[in-house]
């Protein structure tokens, strides 16, 4: 039995965590959940899975779930805020923590479950941009893994299995293109936060989705190849495909190409980060290939998407840069989805903040949350 905790369960990638629990309840039991603002959904959650552990954002919703429960989970502690959240990453008897939080705000929260020595199922990728060198030192000092949950972090991870590094040529991260690949630049100056909304393949949490449509979860996403696989940009391609059926490649020296594939859904790559280096069965729908009948792909263009482009920028600039780069866009994102600003700007505020940004180098944490609470500052101008 595998003790599980959950840091975003009410979301997109811990809900279907729970799914996958669900499906193997003789393997996994959960031991503790972060739900953030969701009590009705964090209260069912608690219900069907017993938690030792429970963490809401605030103090009053702790005590109205407290209230609300009363004595159907007498057993579980309830926890709030930033402090309750570190609790819940590194809560006792869990093995595997799912970082399925969105944005930096994992941070401290990851750190801390790495320092407690659990395995890490990493979806929060922003942890990892905004803060790659201290989380992966942590992660090799205590000798914990991060096993990605993202499905094409994972595809890679699965094609490197038993490979050594020195055998990579460069890694091929597919893109499906967002809710806008079909459109002109020109076209997305009047775009609606609603049309930002519709992913042509998955369904996600807002932030994730409104980032591919810009592009900045592809740019985000190879800031996490870098720091998961110890590999530089200039080994790292971002490749359009609209079926997402390819999850990710990789290229070995002698000219080999592997790929992993699959059946756009996010419980398979979350399965397999609970229970690598095993591979159980599940009721995921199973790819057919004759079905699908062609596969396309095509480059990446760094003008369509400038997003992309400042990623590399941050990521070949390092130190801070990727740490403004995350923030930034967090600001710009949440600002456009509360109808504050058109589409097009969420480049232009980042590009501003890391234009004006003091780089510093090998930054420590504190530097990290200096540098990350100034591009917040900067993008609400
Ligand atoms: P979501 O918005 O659907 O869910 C986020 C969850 O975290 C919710 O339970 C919310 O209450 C909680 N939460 C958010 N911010 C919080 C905070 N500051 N404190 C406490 N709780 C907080 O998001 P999602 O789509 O599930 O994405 C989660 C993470 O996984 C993101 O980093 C995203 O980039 C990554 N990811 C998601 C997908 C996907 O398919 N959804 C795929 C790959 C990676
Ligand atoms: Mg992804």
């Amino acid at each position: 039995m595998k003790g599980i905790s959950i840091l975003g369960s009410t979301g997109s990638i811990g809900t279907q965590t729970l799914d996958v629990v669900s499906w193997h309840p003789e393997r996994f039991h959960v031991v503790a959940l972060a739900g953030g603002y969701n009590l009705p959904l964090l209260y069912e959650q608690i219900v069907k899975f017993q938690p030792k552990m429970v963490s809401v954002a605030t103090k009053e919703l702790a005590e109205q779930l407290r209230l609300q429960l009363g004595v159907k989970a007498s057993d579980t502690r309830i926890v709030y805020g930033e402090e309750g959240l570190i609790e819940t990453a590194s809560a006792d008897g869990a093995d595997v923590t799912v970082t399925a939080i969105v944005g930096s705000a994992g941070l401290l929260p990851t750190l801390r479950a790495i320092e407690a020595g659990k395995t890490i199922a990493l979806a929060n990728k922003e942890t990892l941009v905004s803060a790659g060198h201290l989380v992966t030192s942590a992660a090799a000092r205590k000798g914990v893994t991060l096993v990605p949950v993202d499905s094409e972090h994972s595809a890679i991870f699965q094609c490197l299995n038993g490979e050594p590094p020195e055998a990579i040529a460069k890694l091929i991260i597919t893109a499906s293109g967002g809710s806008f690949r079909d459109r002109t630049r020109a076209e997305l100056a009047h775009v609606t936060v609603e049309d930002a909304l519709k992913h042509p393949n998955w369904s996600m949490g807002a932030k994730i989705t409104i980032d591919s449509a810009t592009m900045a979860n592809k740019g985000l996403e190879v800031i996490e190849a870098r720091w998961l696989y110890d590999i530089g940009y200039d080994r790292i391609e971002v490749l359009i495909h609209p079926q997402s059926i390819i999850h990710s490649l990789v290229e070995f020296h002698d000219g080999s190409v592997m790929a992993q594939l699959g059946v756009p859904d996010m419980r398979v790559p979350i399965q397999y980060s609970l229970t690598y280096p095993e591979r159980l069965t599940n009721d995921a729908p199973k790819l057919n290939l004759a079905q699908a009948a062609a596969l396309h792909f095509r480059e990446a263009d760094f003008d369509r998407y400038p997003m992309l482009r400042l990623a590399y920028d941050a990521g070949k600039a390092s130190g801070t840069a990727t740490t403004v780069y995350n923030a930034a866009n967090e600001v710009a994102v949440a600002r456009f989805m509360r109808g504050e600003i058109p589409f097009l700007q969420i480049e232009s505020i980042v590009e501003d903040a890391l234009s004006s940004h003091e780089r510093i180098e090998n930054p420590s944490l504190q530097e990290i949350m200096e540098a990350d609470c100034w591009a917040r500052k900067k993008a609400e101008l």
